[in-house]
């Protein structure tokens, strides 16, 4: 037995923890990012027999590594399951572009999958805790939604949730909003920046840590990074054809490529690795000058990719030991405009009959020019949400009506429970104390 794995600090000025302390902390101390110290490698026997496993075995053979015995086998296995009970389709859209769909959880984009093995095993690390986990999560949007879905149910842990009076769509407000249970929604009178800033100063407010056990749920936590290696190898798994894919992933935070990537040194065939951006594209600045400059996030279409300073990119130079010629040599960036994302839906659904959500587009597009250049090549993208999140945008290109899914019809109809307050600090305080 290998001795078991430790995570470190992007950072290096933090001490290394095991899988248990990584999940709970979410960020080191010093700011850093942890990371695994060595990249375990798929057993021979399993990359054999990839086709017959099942999406269970495949998952909890991936992650048992990066647990380190944190968690015994058999619950590892049930959180395993409960994590990917939905399918991971892979649908041929031409004949050299499939689309790997990861939008048939919960709340129909790809963050449930983080989202529901995150939240299983903070329930299972606070069994043994006296006082309940409140986690605190601000949200513009989809990730409040997945967290809130994820953690439902999860005994041991309360979920408060702020989100922007008005500033998200209808959808996503019922979904943060009614589920009850252990889920609590805050509608703040202010911005999504507002909601960022009270979560941090609750965070740093020693009076109130040391009364309540809080913690975040955010996207860098090493427990929502980790399983998004599933899609990959099922997508590889379903993949037919003689050279290994191309993967072409819509990206924004990169964790979702940088998992992928995880994946392929440990083992999983892939051909190519294509990063595609919006108009928010610095990172194709860091594969032509070798310099990574953040810039301030602008606005599209494809919004889940806004991002200006992907927080995940420290990982991909750490995966490939800064080394950057080896970075380029693997993977291709390309930035994709509103304007064409629009196009690439209305031309897909015409020829292909194929709905793309914008994020699926902005990947689709790319990929099309990757393969023209590459032309020895198939591939695949992976599509990150349903097409009926962003109606808006699909059914004004298509001119189509997109059919609304039971599931969220049924959500509509509920009723919303949310406590209003004011964009500060105290307010926030006297909430979570009253709940003491
Ligand atoms: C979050 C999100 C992305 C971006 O994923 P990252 O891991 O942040 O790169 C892409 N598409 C959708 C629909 C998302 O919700």
């Amino acid at each position: 037995m290998d001795t078991p794995i430790k995570y470190y600090s992007t950072n290096k000025q933090s001490s290394t923890v095991s899988f248990r302390e990584a999940t709970i902390k979410g960020q080191a101390p010093d700011k850093g990012l942890y990371f695994p110290d060595r990249i375990p490698q798929l057993r021979e026997d399993v990359i054999a027999n990839f086709r017959n496993l099942t999406k269970e075995e495949l998952a909890y053979l991936t992650i048992r590594p990066y647990v380190g015995g944190d968690i015994p086998d058999t619950d590892l296995y049930k959180i395993c399951s409960e994590t990917v009970n939905f399918d991971f389709p892979l649908v041929q859209i031409t004949d050299s572009i499939s689309s790997l769909e990861l939008f048939h959880g919960p709340t129909l984009a790809f963050k449930d999958v983080g989202a529901r093995f995150m939240s299983r095993c903070l329930g299972y690390f606070s069994k043994n805790e006296k006082q309940k986990v409140t986690v605190l999560v601000a949200t513009s949007g989809d990730t409040g939604s997945a967290v809130a879905a994820g953690f439902l149910g999860v005994e041991g842990v309360d979920v408060v949730i702020l989100y922007p009076s008005g500033k998200v769509s209808k959808v996503q407000e019922q979904q943060l909003t009614t589920l009850g249970h252990n889920i609590s929604a805050l509608e703040v009178q202010g911005t999504f920046d507002d909601c960022q800033a009270m979560v941090k100063q609750a965070f740093a407010d020693a009076e109130l840590t040391s009364r309540m056990f809080l913690t975040s749920a955010n996207s860098i936590n090493v427990a929502r990074w980790l399983p998004q290696q599933f899609y990959y190898l099922y997508g590889v798994q379903q993949w037919q054809g003689e050279t290994p894919p191309v993967i072409c992933v819509p990206s924004g935070n990169f964790g979702n490529v940088c998992a992928g990537l995880l994946a392929h040194v440990s083992g999983m065939p892939a051909s190519h690795f294509v990063i595609a951006c919006n108009d928010n594209d610095t990172f194709s600045g860091y594969l032509r000058t070798a310099a990574f400059t953040p810039k301030d996030a602008v606005p599209t279409i494809s919004n889940a990719m806004d991002v200006g300073n992907p927080s995940n990119f420290v990982r991909i130079l750490e995966l490939f030991g800064h080394d950057h010629q080896r970075i380029s040599q693997l993977i291709h960036s390309y930035t994709v405009s509103d304007d064409t994302t629009r196009e690439t839906i209305a031309s897909v659904y015409k020829d292909h009959h194929y709905l793309l959500d914008p994020h699926g587009a902005v990947a689709y597009h790319a990929l099309e020019q990757y393969l023209s250049a590459h032309p020895q090549y198939r591939g695949f993208i992976l599509e990150t949400a349903h097409p009926v999140k962003f109606p808006d945008v699909v059914e004004s290109v298509t001119g189509t009506h997109i059919e609304i899914p039971d599931s969220i019809r049924g959500l509509m109809a509920q009723q919303k429970k949310a406590t209003l307050i004011p964009p500060h600090y105290a307010a926030l305080k006297d909430y979570l104390t009253a709940r003491l």
